[in-house]
């Protein structure tokens, strides 16, 4: 049985770019597709990746724009399908997902209920699918939750928007990849518990001894090549930089 494969759907930090949708990435194992994060722009180009109806799951890690604002444009999508809407499918989210999606498009909350299933989030560990799914809070303005996933004794951290903390190092202990946010690069009067610089990655990267660490959430702004350079820095293993259409995972060749 294949492993799981993971493509990235965007990868912009902040606003989408010329190049990338802001945070969006599919997950798929075993035939099932569970998406996390959908920000600007995501809900079109995932669409190259999978069929628009086909997505099985949502998890969402914080209610900024940039990861959760398509979340309104695919609650359109599936409620007004041709031949119907489409079955409700489970949507995990911090508290007031389903409040802010209905914000979003103007729409009823129980409308929103009625397509999404939405389950508010806590530090735990969950099965989504065939998924083993752990959230732990990570330090950003708002509620904001990092996922550990593991499939078939491959695991993955996603660190979402996240200040220093160590809940990172937990999350991402010995994972085979760490999509790491890297959207400030040093020597810029970063603001703290906000998000973390290229070097910062890097070190969460060596201390939790993941075997691959993929920057992503680059704000258009900066260049990727100096937040690459910042974490070579500190991570000697294999790094590289996020972009749209990657394909990563043990399932990534089939
Ligand atoms: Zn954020």
């Amino acid at each position: 049985m294949a492993g799981m494969r993971l493509t990235v759907i965007g990868c912009s930090g902040s606003f989408p770019g010329p190049d990338s949708p802001a945070s969006c990435y599919l997950l798929e194992a075993e035939g099932f597709r569970l998406v996390m994060d959908m920000g600007n722009g995501a809900l079109g180009a995932i669409q190259r990746h999978a069929e628009l109806f086909g997505i099985d799951a949502i998890c969402v890690s914080h209610l900024h724009v940039d990861h959760c604002v398509d979340l309104s444009s695919y609650w359109v999508a599936r409620q007004y399908a041709p031949g119907g809407p489409r079955p409700t499918i489970p949507v995990y989210g911090p508290r007031g997902t389903a409040e802010r999606v209905a914000r979003l498009g103007g729409d009823d909350v129980a409308a929103i209920r009625a397509r999404f299933e939405v389950h508010d989030l806590k530090s735990q560990t969950l099965e989504i699918g065939p998924f083993r799914i752990t959230a732990d809070r990570m330090n950003h303005p708002v509620e904001t939750f990092g996922f550990r996933v593991e499939h078939a004794g491959w695991k993955l951290a996603y660190s979402a928007d996240t200040g220093e903390t160590d809940a990172l190092v937990r999350l991402a202990q010995g994972a085979d990849l760490l999509l790491s946010e890297a959207s400030f690069q040093s020597n810029q009067n970063n603001p703290p518990n906000l998000h973390l610089t290229g070097r910062q990655a890097g070190e969460y990267a060596a201390r939790a001894g993941v075997g691959q660490l993929v920057l992503t959430h680059l704000v258009p702004w900066y260049d990727r090549e100096r937040s690459l350079a910042e974490a070579a820095e500190s991570y000697h293993g294999p790094l590289s930089a996020a972009t749209s259409g990657l394909v990563l995972g043990p399932g990534a060749a089939r």
